[in-house]
């Protein structure tokens, strides 16, 4: 018999490192197996999930998975003290693997160093994670969906957003026209991409003195025809080339994907603090 708790489209999923590689500067690929996985099942594109982590000297994340459904974990995690339970963090499935089950994620290792951050650039293989992950591969943690009428695609990301961005490429369906904007720290954080998509992509590298998201892409001639834009990375610039895309450029607002994957100055913590006060002063 099928349960409804296997139907729910996000579980948990105890995973431990199994290796780590530089993929420059600035992104630390780490690489997670466990006996779960054989159940997760990542939709591709921006594919996202919630990453559990240990505190310094816990050998574990602390996340009471027992507690009943989604809500009652979270009510339970919530209830512990701050330095017991597990730090939570938002990040991307690079890539998940049958044969041995695995799954990639891409951390872009910040000079603001988080605890998510500390505890990439100190990952070794047997490290203990806990992820809220997919159990349903159409799941609402993909956003990047273009309408059907689309004619060519628009992508900005920052570091942050270039394992979601560079998924996103993966997928797109050959000759796909696409005008992609990457920006990264330094000039090797530049990665080989695969794309059978028709992708002009641009590198916006920082350290080069390269200009800024809204910049690049308010100064391009854009493409003819019906265009779908996903845009994500540090909140300002999101919020800035969004602005552009629908005041000046007139693309339609429901054709402009926009998340803010970061904002300068305030951990997620913080961020998930004021969407909770937003939420219960809107009640
Ligand atoms: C849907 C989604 C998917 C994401 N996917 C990925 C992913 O695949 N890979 C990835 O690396 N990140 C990803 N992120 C972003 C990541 O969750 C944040 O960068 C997060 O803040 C990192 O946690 P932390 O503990 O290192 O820093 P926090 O404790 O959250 O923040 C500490 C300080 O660091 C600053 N900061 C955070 N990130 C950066 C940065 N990149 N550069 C400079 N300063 C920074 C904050 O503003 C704050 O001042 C994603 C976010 C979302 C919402």
């Amino acid at each position: 018999m099928t349960t409804t708790a296997e139907l729910a489209p996000f579980r948990f999923f105890d995973l431990q490192v199994v290796r780590t590689r530089r993929l420059g500067p600035s992104m630390a690929r780490i690489t997670f197996a466990g006996e779960a996985l054989e159940d997760f099942a990542a939709g591709g594109r921006d594919q996202s999930l919630s990453l559990f982590l240990p505190h310094p000297g816990q050998q574990a994340p602390v996340v009471p998975v027992d507690a009943g459904d989604g809500s009652a974990i979270f009510a339970a995690w919530r209830a512990l003290p701050d330095d017991v339970r597990a730090v939570m963090r938002s990040y991307t499935v690079r890539e998940q693997r049958r044969d041995p089950d695995e799954v990639d994620i891409d951390f872009a290792l910040h000079a603001d160093g988080g605890p998510a951050c500390r505890w990439a650039q100190q990952a070794a293989p047997g490290h203990r994670v806990m992820v809220l992950g997919p159990a349903i591969a159409d799941n609402t943690a993909v956003r990047f969906r273009p309408p059907e009428d689309t004619d060519w695609v628009l992508i900005w990301a920052d570091e942050t957003a270039l394992p979601a961005a560079a998924a996103i490429l993966e997928w797109l369906p050959a000759g796909t026209k696409a005008r992609v904007w990457l920006e990264v720290p330094h000039t090797e954080d530049r990665q080989d991409l695969k794309t059978a998509a028709d992708a002009r992509i641009t590198w916006l590298v920082r350290d080069e003195g390269a200009l800024s998201a809204l910049e690049a892409v308010s100064g391009a001639e854009l493409p003819e025809g019906t265009a779908y834009a996903w845009i994500a990375g540090e909140s300002g610039s999101v919020k800035a080339l969004r602005r552009h895309l629908v005041r000046e450029r007139e693309l339609d607002r429901r054709r402009v994907t926009f998340v803010g994957y970061w904002r300068r100055g305030v951990s997620e913590d913080g961020l998930r603090e004021e969407a909770a006060t937003e939420e219960s002063s809107d009640m």
